[in-house]
Order: C-alpha cells, then structure tokens, then sequence
C-alpha cells in the first residue's frame, strides 16, 4: 500500500465503512436518510445454514429515477443532453436533454401504472439499443417495481426460461431489432414465441396475454392527451431494483438481484472515481448492450446518476458500417470516457491491422475529448492494451489511459480497476478543487488494477487459505461485499449459499475466477477457477498462455484449452488466428506451431508447451457479450480424442453464433484425421498422450 488517494480510498472504505459510504451516500437525495450505512447479521437459511449477511443504507428510502433525472431538471439542468442516441442501422440521430427525458419518462410511467405495474412488480425488457428503452426501464424504475432486462439477442428458449424465472407482469418489447449489417430480426415474434413455450411451466397467468398486447405510441398518445403521468414512486434501500442473467458461460442462467440504495451510492461514486465522469458537459460512451450489466451500470444509471450525457450506440464495432464506428462516435460526441469489451478491438483490429480509421481520427484532432478507454468483459492481453494505449498517447487528451477493469454481473461495478480521478473519492462533491491534479495509479498491461472502493480482494488456496504475492489461486471477496454488489439470486437464497459461499464455508464470496495478486496489489484475472490446466500438477492459467501466444506477431487472437493427457492429466492446447489468413501449407503451420511453442517456452516455462494447435478464422465461439466460450472448444477436443468428433456438444443458449463451433468442429476433424494419418506412418510406439 502506497499513500497515492487510490490507496487511502481503499483503505478507508475497508476499514471505516461506515464513515466513508456515510458520505458517499450524503452526495445523493434520500426520500428518507439513512440512519447508518451498514447493517451486519447472520442469515439462517430453511436448509438450517446460517451465513454472515449485511444490508446497506438499511433504513433509508430513495428514488433511483429521481436521482437520475428529476434531481437535475429541479436544479435548473434540463436542458443539459441526456442521451445522445446513435443509430447506423436506422440512420438516426437524435439528441435528448433531461427535461426531454422527464417529460417521457413521467408519461411512460403513467402508462405502465394504468396497465396495473405497481411497486415490487416485475417487468421484463427485451429491447434494441433505442431510447424507448431507457425511457421503459426508468420508468419501471420510477414506479417502484423491478426490470428485468433481456439481451435482445436471445432467442425465444433462452427468452422463455428468463420469463419463467422471473415471473414479469408485463413485457416491453419493439416489434423487431437490427443487429449489426443483419436484417430486422422480430422481437414481437420471439416474445409470442417465449412466451408459448413457457405457458405450459408456469404456475402464474401473465396480465398481458398476446390478446392483451398494448401499442406503446397509442398508450404514450393518450396518457399524454389526459395529462396522466406518475410521480416517483421511492422504496426501500434494501428492495430490488433490477434482476441480471448471468451471461451464461456456465450453467443455467442465474437472477442477481441489485438493490436500490447501495446500487445508486455505488454507481454514483464510480462513474467519476473509476471512470472520471463528474457531472454535466462530461460525455460517456460504453459501447455494451443494454442487456448486460455493463449497459445497465454505465450507459444508464452511472452517467445519469451525475447528470452527464451518455451515447446510446445502435450498432457494432464493425460493420456498421465499418471499423472507424467507435472513433467516429468519439469525435462526434467528444466523448471522454469509452468503455468496451476486448473482443470488440480484437474485431477492429482484425479489421483494421494498421489502424488506418483511429490514426485518420486522431490526427485531425478527433479525439481530444477522450480522457480513457476502459475495457472488461474478459481479460486483455497486454498487446491489446500497450497498442491502444500507444494511440491514445498519440492521439487522445494529454495523459489518457486504457483501463483494464474487472467486474460482474453480480459486483454491479468494477471490482478493481485503475481510478482516472482518484480525488474524487474523497472530495466527489468539489471534483474542481486542486487535487484533482493527482495522476492515476501506474498501469501495468495484464493487471486489471487494483480493488476498488468496498471490495475486500484476496487469493486462496483450494482449502481457503490465503497464498502470498504472485501466486496463483481462487480469487474470493471478502464479506460485506460493496454495495453495488448483490447479496441474494432473485427468488433463489439457497443456490445463492451454494453457489458463492459455500465452498469457503461462508467466509468469502467465490468469484470463479482465478488469478494473482502481486506484490504492490495489482489484481491479475489469469482464468475462470474451471479453465486452470492442471500439467503435472502445476497450475497454469488459460489467460497467462494466451498473453504468451498473442505476443506472436502475426497471431490476433488466442484460445486455450486443456485437452486430457496420459502421462501429464492435462495438456494445454491452442486455436490461433492470424492476420495473414490460415497458413496454406504444412510446413507453413509446422514453423508458426514452432515459434509460438517457442514463446511460451519462454515466456511461461517448458512444462506449459503446448500439445497441439489449430490455426484457422471464426473458430473460437464466443458469447452474446463477448466471452470466450472456451468450454465448448474443450468438449470438442475430449470427444475427438474419444474419438466421438461429431457428438452433440453442450452449447449454451447464450453463443453468438452457432455456426463458429461447427468450423472448430470442421478444424477438430481435419486435426486428428491428419494426427491419425501420420501417426499410422511415422509415430510409432510413441506415447503422446491419448493423441
Ligand atoms: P458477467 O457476470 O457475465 O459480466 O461475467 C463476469 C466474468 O467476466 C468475470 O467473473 C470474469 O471471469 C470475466 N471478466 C470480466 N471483466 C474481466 C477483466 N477485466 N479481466 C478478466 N476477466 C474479466
């Protein structure tokens, strides 16, 4: 620990909580203050377990909607811009200020309230990127009840099981979504479809049937013409706000539960601690569907929440309609904070390897507005980062950063992350005065920062304890969590137990993620705990061979997996792209196999060489939020090696495309025929594993 404000922030909401999210919470308006900022008990669950449980902000009462758009439009800021709304699919542009934002979200909110939307309800979204749904999910906001955003991506299965577990009252949905350079897809048509295919499951009958579908201009019309609008509408600090899918990497999806006063004093600290957005004329551009919980924190509540602006993006990285998309937007809009996922430069940079659009941007001066570019939704390679970041130093605002920054759907917020204005944990409500001149904590390319305001961070081993500096282990979070943070699963307190606390007997939150802690606590996220590759007993991150193999030059990106081992339990494997396409000949892929073998020799250690590589394009699924779905390739190569290449695999509803995991199967079949042909001539007797 060093004396930067970074640290001492840290240190004081880990050791005084009380006083500093006494203060945190002092910057917003209580329709009842608290009394205290936390409450700490014991939980006893019906299976008999009992666990330790906290509550923030207990007795206080508040209004997020109010918060985010009355607070303003009262202090004379209405005609401040809200929402900057940017559509390439529709050629759309359109501009709304706060006072603009009330005025349709007090009408919408009476319209929900007509329908019989009452506080506690829940009302499912499933909605494109437009301002429709902002307005629909702060006036749900505003009513009391709780949203439950989904992903308008999914399909009516996935669609159905997230109607089926959160029981909503009533669907907001548009009549159909433009994905990308894709046609119009029909939203209207999956909801009748989810909503059929959960019917039969359902104990409860929904207000709304498809003979009770509502035209939500029609209704917008003639509250308007009555002079029917709702007034907000405050809960408790500990009733939910919104239920969150977990994006679904594993398993069935699970509701995390946000809860309304830690979630507003939380979001409203980070977005200009962590994010450096303090209030109006400050632009935030986060590039994330609004179905995640990125979209949820910083394209809705977090900029709203200080009275900033926030660009509403209906489009892609790429293709819409080409890879200048994110810098265009940051030029028009002078955005100064952008936030995307790593996968969505992985694309640009595909795209675009000689970084032609951002250059041409950047030196006309297009992007001196921008102060940081934040990325999260998995790890960064430090390549990525050190080549934005070069960029940026060339081309954005004088000291700009690109932030590697980890967080969850059930954190609501960065865990850690690199603060762009470190003062403003301390003096958040004078953001002018003289230190906000501190310089952010240093970065270092592969660490994702360190612990944020709250989050008590530590590495353990398999049995709980806890490892030194550098060493790799479980990451966990130690109790109360902060309090964007959820403390239940929506309806579902027991799988929360079994799921988070469980397995360190209810002494920390599990993560599920791996990785380090160095010796000046920079928090390093090496892996998800289940993509550790156990080689002869050593532990190796799927994260740390991947760093090692994208520092290749011509390798844009990596994917690894642990493929079973005879001799050594497991054996770590790699799908490659490059940038020059897939190698045409054999000795072309021997030589790129054999320096890249060479780089992770070097850079990790002769025990992670790698048993076998795949080199090829689209092959590597991913998730609807851009997560690498390394499970599947894994299952793909334990069948092959079984022999069984074309068995159905366990694809979860949440891929992006299906079609990727059936070139990786093409790719799989073609590796282990030619392994079978040469083996069959030359490698006889040798023991290589199962392959
Ligand atoms: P979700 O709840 O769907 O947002 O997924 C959360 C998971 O994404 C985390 O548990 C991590 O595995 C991963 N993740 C998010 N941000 C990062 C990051 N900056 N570095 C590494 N992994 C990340």
């Amino acid at each position: 620990m060093t004396d930067h404000p970074q640290d001492l922030t840290q240190s004081h909401s880990l050791t005084s909580p009380e006083s500093f999210w006494s203060h945190q919470a002092s910057q917003l308006h209580w329709h009842k203050k608290p009394t205290t900022a936390l409450s700490k008990t014991t939980k006893t669950l019906p299976s008999g377990v009992s666990h330790d449980h906290w509550a923030w902000f207990p007795d206080g009462e508040i209004s997020t909607c109010y918060n985010c758009i009355d607070r303003h439009v009262l202090a004379g800021r209405g005609d401040a811009p809200a929402i900057l709304y940017d559509s390439p699919v529709t050629n759309k542009k359109e501009t709304y200020t706060y006072a603009r934002l009330l005025d349709e979200v007090e009408v919408f909110a009476g319209v929900l309230r007509e329908e019989g939307v009452k506080k506690g309800d829940v009302v499912l979204v499933y909605m494109p990127m437009i301002p429709a749904a902002l307005i629909g999910i702060l006036a749900i906001n505003r009513l009391g009840a709780i949203h439950a955003v989904v992903f308008g991506g999914f399909a009516s299965g996935a669609l159905a099981q997230r109607i089926e577990a959160s029981k909503p009252v009533a669907i907001l949905t548009a009549s159909c979504g433009i994905e990308g350079s894709k046609g119009p897809i029909g939203y209207q048509g999956f909801v009748e479809e989810a909503i059929e295919l959960s019917e039969d499951e359902l104990p409860w009958r929904p207000i709304r049937r498809m003979d009770g579908q509502r035209k939500w201009q029609a209704l917008v019309k003639s509250c308007r013409a009555r002079g029917w609008r709702a007034e907000c509408v405050p809960v408790k600090s500990t009733d939910g706000i919104y239920i969150i899918y977990t994006s679904g990497t594993t398993g069935l999806p699970k509701g995390v539960l946000r809860e309304a006063g830690g979630h507003a004093v939380g979001l409203h600290l980070m977005i200009s601690y962590l994010f450096g957005i303090q209030g109006p004329g400050d632009v935030m551009g986060c590039y994330s569907d609004i179905g995640w919980v990125v979209s949820h924190s910083y394209t809705l509540y977090g900029p709203f929440l200080t009275g900033a602006a926030t660009v509403l993006y209906e489009g892609k990285p790429v293709g819409t309609p080409d890879a200048s998309a994110f810098w265009r937007l940051a030029e028009e809009y002078k955005i100064n904070t952008m936030f995307t996922a790593p996968t969505a430069l992985r694309a640009i940079r595909k795209e675009d390897p000689d970084n032609v659009h951002i250059s041409r941007v950047g030196e006309r001066g297009g992007l001196k507005s921008l102060r940081a570019l934040f990325l999260a939704g998995e790890r960064s390679e430090p390549s990525i980062i050190t080549m934005y970041q070069d960029l940026l130093t060339k081309h954005a605002a004088p000291n700009a950063l690109v932030i590697d920054n980890w967080w969850s759907s059930e954190s609501g917020s960065p865990i850690s992350g690199i603060a762009l204005a470190p003062h403003a944990g301390k003096d958040r409500a004078n953001p002018s005065s003289s230190s906000s001149t501190v310089q952010p904590l240093k970065i270092k390319p592969g660490s994702a920062g360190k612990a944020m305001p709250g989050f008590d961070v530590r590495v353990v081993s398999d049995s709980g304890e806890p490892l030194p500096p550098n060493t790799m282990g479980n990451i966990v979070l130690g109790l109360p969590l902060a309090p964007t943070a959820f403390r239940t699963l929506w309806n579902d307190e027991e799988r929360f137990y079994k799921g988070y606390l469980k397995r360190f007997n209810g002494k920390y939150i599990d993560t599920g993620d791996a990785g380090v802690i160095d010796e000046d606590g920079y928090i390093h996220i090496m892996a998800r705990s289940d993509d550790i590759i156990n080689v002869a007993a050593h532990r190796l991150s799927t994260g740390q061979l991947e760093q090692a193999i994208t520092t290749h030059p011509d390798v844009t990106e990596a994917c690894v997996v642990g493929i079973p081992d005879a001799l050594k339990g497991q054996m770590p494997f790699a799908f490659v792209s490059t940038s020059h396409g897939v190698a045409t000949t054999k000795e072309k892929r021997e030589k790129l196999f054999q320096e890249i073998q060479t780089l992770v020799r070097k850079q990790v250690g002769a025990i992670a060489s790698l048993g076998g590589m795949i080199e090829g394009k689209g092959m590597i699924p991913k998730t609807r939020s851009g997560k690498t779905l390394r499970r599947v390739l894994k299952e793909l190569l334990e069948n092959a090696v079984d022999g069984e290449v074309d068995k159905e695999l366990n694809v979860p509803s949440t891929v992006e495309d299906v079609g990727v995991v059936e070139v990786a199967r093409g790719k799989v079949r073609g590796y282990f025929e030619e392994l079978g042909r040469e083996r069959h001539g030359s490698i006889e007797g040798r023991e290589r594993a199962k392959l």
